[in-house]
């Protein structure tokens, strides 16, 4: 699975709407790839904050549409090389 699909899984994923081989997937990247792996942090933290019927905290907000809105558009980011080891070697 990609960092672009689990971007758009995420979601669902969390909200336990998923299927359930597509929530296993996105837990398996999730835990290699530690750009999503954050971002999940994020997402949870964020959710959880809604539970309790709080604000949720703004940067994260923000961070996640940014992280959604790269993938999306413009494939992994800079962390994807590291992860990948794909460095370019120049
Ligand atoms: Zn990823």
């Amino acid at each position: 699975m990609t960092c672009r699909e689990v971007a758009r899984a995420l979601q669902a994923c969390l909200d336990g709407e998923a299927d359930e081989v597509t929530a296993r997937r996105v837990a398996t990247h999730v835990e290699d790839c530690r750009r999503c792996g954050l971002e999940t942090a994020v997402y949870r933290e964020i959710k959880n904050s809604l539970a309790r019927q709080e604000v949720p905290d703004e940067k994260a907000m923000a961070r996640l549409r940014d992280f959604g809105s790269a993938l999306l558009t413009a494939g992994p980011p800079e962390a994807y090389d590291e992860a990948a080891g794909l460095g370019g070697g120049r």
